[in-house]
């Protein structure tokens, strides 16, 4: 391990690894990437690797619009020279009420970003999906813009680019502490020694706040789980565009090798197990929310009716971090120096990954960037809003999982 370093940055899931490598691109010499474990084996395998134009749906979120744009831009060259399952088959979001039309398919339909994206019946929604079926649809949208990918092996082809652009990554190394001189970073304690620094990133997901417990720093926000299904290979064709359904907790069904992947949100445990500290085990206890998926599931059994019938052989649950406006906090910590988050993925850090390390690695070294940083910055929260999690788990954004 180096005992000193330019940058340390904390985590190396695909926010952290992401950031590094934009560092790297933007001139910083010495970049370190510190992790507990592999690249991307904690929240990020379980990412359903869904690359949309998210921000579409929801107002005031230009900047997020402009995150994702660049990070499908990433991607697409990433999947150009790694194996990363990098295929862009469009996504099908359904409605199966008049509701989730005007919430969520209406305004991405109607955003500039999403020129291509098209309105269709419900008979040629199922025409375009083999999993679809015309039964109990109200309308859909096809965006042919959004890709997908597999999380875990984008983090390992990232490092692959740190590595290839003058940046470390190691991994096994669990971060025990930040010091701080007088007010400025001076170096990170690890299982392994210390490094010398006058830089940190703390990019790390759910136990971000973990991390910054030593320095007295705590960000708004509480980590959920949320849990995917792999189901046996049932010959699904590699053309399918993936399935969005908003209004059935937030449900998505995608091709993977053959086999559906799946899944939605769930109120029953592990949801909420750690929402008021880190989760301490990464594959977390078997959720008792998979009755109520294969419930939700079952709803849209006219719809998709494979759904519940395949047998499924693989369950990954991750910890997504939700902030209480559903923004990451990305930037500086005020009074420390040196000391920079990129925090708060909000359930989409696969697809706002390379964004935001590019926001963040612009600010670092100083330089103009794609979209302004201020919107994300940690001093928005008013000083006693949130002060606890509980705080942050009664925002009204946070208790609809971004719905409402
Ligand atoms: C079921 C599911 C489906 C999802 N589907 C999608 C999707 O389709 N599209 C999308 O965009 N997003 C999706 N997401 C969200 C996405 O997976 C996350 O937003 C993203 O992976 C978060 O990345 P991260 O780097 O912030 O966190 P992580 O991947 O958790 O990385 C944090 C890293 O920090 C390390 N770390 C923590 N503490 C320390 C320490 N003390 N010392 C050293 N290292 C430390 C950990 O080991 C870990 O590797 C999904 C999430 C889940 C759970």
């Amino acid at each position: 391990m180096p005992e000193s370093a330019e940058i340390v940055v904390i985590g190396g899931g695909i926010v952290g690894v992401c950031t590094a490598l934009e560092l790297c691109r933007a001139g910083a010499k010495d970049v370190v990437v510190l992790d507990r474990g592999e690249p991307g084996a904690a929240t990020t395998q379980a990412g359903a690797g869904f690359l949309d134009l998210w921000a579409t749906t929801q107002a005031g979120a230009e900047q997020e619009v402009t995150v994702e744009e660049y990070s499908a831009d990433f991607y697409a060259e990433l999947g150009a020279q790694h194996d990363i399952d990098y295929v862009q088959r469009g996504n099908l979001w359904l409605a199966l009420s008049e509701k989730a039309w005007e919430k969520k398919l209406r305004p991405l339909l109607e955003h500039p970003a999403t020129s291509g994206a098209e309105r269709l019946t419900p008979k040629e929604a199922a025409e375009i999906c083999a999993v679809v079926e015309a039964q109990g649809l109200f309308t859909a949208v096809y965006q042919p813009r959004a890709a997908h990918i597999s999380t875990a092996a984008a983090a390992k082809a990232v490092v692959k680019e740190i590595e290839t652009s003058g940046g470390r990554f190691v991994g096994n190394r669990e971060v025990t502490g930040i010091e701080v001189v007088g007010e400025r970073i001076a170096g990170v304690t690890t299982s392994a020694g210390r490094i010398r620094t006058n830089a940190v990133v703390v990019a790390a997901g759910a136990w971000t706040n973990a991390v910054l417990e030593s320095v007295g720093v705590w960000v708004p926000m509480v980590s959920l789980a949320a849990t995917r299904f792999l189901t046996e290979p049932a010959s699904i064709p590699v053309d399918m565009p993936g399935v969005l359904a908003p209004e059935m907790s937030d449900l998505y069904v995608r091709e993977y090798g053959g086999a559906l992947s799946w899944g939605c949100l769930y109120e029953s445990s592990p949801r909420y197990d750690f929402s008021s500290g880190s989760p301490s085990a990464l594959d977390g206890p078997s959720p008792s929310g998979e009755a109520e998926m294969l419930s939700i599931a079952g709803q849209l059994g006219e719809t998709i009716p494979l759904l519940g019938v395949l047998p499924r052989v693989a369950t990954f649950t991750g910890f997504p971090a939700h902030t209480p406006d559903y923004r990451a906090v990305i930037g500086p910590v005020t009074g420390v120096e040196g000391l920079w988050l990129a925090a708060g993925d909000n359930y989409a850090g696969v697809t706002h990954g390379p964004g935001f390390g590019r926001l963040l690695a612009d600010r670092i070294m100083e330089r103009s960037s794609i979209a302004d940083v201020e919107p994300f910055s940690l001093d928005r929260f008013a000083k006693g809003l949130y002060s606890s999690s509980a705080d942050v788990l009664a925002a009204p954004l946070v208790q609809s999982a971004g719905w409402e």
